[in-house]
Formats: C-alpha cells, sequence, structure tokens
C-alpha cells in the first residue's frame, strides 16, 4: 500500500510537471541574446533568415541551447511558431553534453524522452 501510495504521489508529481511546465514562446531578435530567460526561444536573425535558435535547456540543468537552422550545415532544426507564438521545433534535441537530453518541443511544450 506504501508503494501504491509513492507510485500515486510520483504519477501526481509528474502529471504537474507537465501540466504547469512553462511554455516556450518566440521571441524574435536580430543578434544573440546577452541573457536568456527561461520560456523563451530566440530565433536569430543576424541576416534575411533567421539562422539560430537559442533557449534554455528544458530538463532544468541551466544550459543554453543553440540550433543551428541554416541547411547548409549539418545538423540543423526546423522551426514553426503558431497563432499563439508558441514555438514547435523539429526533429527532437539530443544533447551530446552535459544533461544528454532528449526532447522535442511542440506548440512551445517540452515533450522529454529522458528527463521528468
Ligand atoms: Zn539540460
Amino acid at each position: 500500500m506504501a508503494r501504491l501510495k509513492k507510485r500515486t504521489g510520483e504519477t501526481f508529481r509528474k502529471l504537474g510537471k507537465f501540466l504547469f511546465a512553462p511554455r516556450y514562446y518566440a521571441r524574435n531578435v536580430n543578434e544573440f541574446p546577452q541573457r536568456v530567460k527561461k520560456g523563451l526561444v530566440y530565433i536569430v536573425s543576424e541576416g534575411p533568415e533567421p539562422d539560430t535558435l537559442i533557449f534554455k535547456c528544458p530538463c532544468g540543468c541551466g544550459d543554453t541551447v543553440y540550433l543551428n537552422l541554416l541547411n547548409d550545415t549539418h545538423p540543423y532544426w526546423r522551426f514553426d511558431v503558431n497563432f499563439f507564438g508558441l514555438v514547435s521545433i523539429r526533429p527532437s534535441v539530443r544533447r551530446t553534453v552535459k544533461c544528454k537530453s532528449h526532447f522535442h518541443i511542440t506548440n512551445g511544450r517540452v515533450i522529454s524522452y529522458n528527463f521528468f
């Protein structure tokens, strides 16, 4: 019974984390931001086209993630911003350093494969 209770608690905690997890909103900028705020995906356009996405790693490790958008350099990502300004990023992001998080972001919401 205690085990069941513990598991139920865990499920609720995970659910809460999912429901109240910050959403990622788009912010268009012309240069790399000095400070990266939580809950924002900076869409950096140093030229005519966006070239980089910058945001805080959703796992909470505090790292800043930089994603290349230019399709002449691999790997590169594509993104979409919906009517509400919420960001989707494809394909998924698999960090090869530090926290090694693997996640994707759809309509501003983080779907994680290996944390939570
Ligand atoms: Zn992380």
